[in-house]
């Protein structure tokens, strides 16, 4: 059995990480969304278990000390983390994995997962990120702010050594036909089929 693909979408808020989730995993099969866990409270349409698991923030503390999180941080006053089993049982199980995780937890995933593929996805100008963020304004300007400080931050630090792959959100439709060239792509790699075509390929000779 080979062995499941873990596939990061990160990048500043704002950039389009979650409509951009959806949509490949709508697109591709054998993918599938890795549920995180947040202290943040539902927003309307949210579904627990499905968007996010909601829970508190002792809870979430509790998990923290339990190690059930393979990354975790504070994301705009919120914490947010990714579960541990899931991301484990996907990878044995041969199914491939979304994450759609801040920069912070990308940084942390890229040491102790290099197999993992790391996709940063930002808007074509900080100019059209201002304008989506007001845009969306379900935040205050007060957190528009805070954002848009850190989308700047987020964006001055990203280099070759943390992400392999760049997608700018110009377009929805082209930005998620360049994720899924990357998700189709990354599953021909040889180094992840080379053994399996060819026991596949032999397997019916007698
Ligand atoms: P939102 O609250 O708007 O859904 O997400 C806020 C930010 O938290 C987004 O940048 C999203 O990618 C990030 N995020 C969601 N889940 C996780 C997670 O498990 N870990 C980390 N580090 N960031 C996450």
């Amino acid at each position: 059995m080979i062995q499941g693909i873990s596939f990061i979408v990160s990048g500043p808020s704002g950039g389009g990480k979650t409509t951009l989730a959806k949509g490949v995993l709508d697109k591709l099969d054998n993918l599938r969304f890795s549920v995180s866990y947040t202290t943040r409270e539902p927003r309307d349409g949210e579904i627990d278990g499905r968007d996010y698991r909601f829970i508190s923030e002792a809870e979430f503390q509790k998990m923290v000390q339990e190690e059930r999180f393979i990354e975790h941080a504070l994301v705009h006053g919120n914490y947010y983390g990714t579960p541990l089993d899931e991301f484990e049982n996907a990878r044995t199980s041969g199914v491939d994995l979304l994450l759609d995780i801040d920069v912070q937890g990308a940084s942390q995933l890229r040491k102790g997962y290099p197999s993992a593929v790391f996709c940063f996805v930002l808007p074509p100008s900080f100019e059209i990120l201002k304008e989506r963020l007001i845009e969306r304004s379900s935040d205050r300007d007060n957190d528009i702010n805070k954002r848009l400080i850190r989308a700047k931050e987020e964006t001055e630090e990203l280099n070759l050594e943390n992400y392999d792959y760049i997608i700018v959100n110009d377009n929805i439709d082209q930005a998620l036909e360049r994720l899924s060239s990357i998700i189709v792509s990354t599953r021909c790699e040889s180094k992840r089929l080379v053994e399996k075509v060819k026991a596949d390929f032999f397997s019916g000779i007698k």
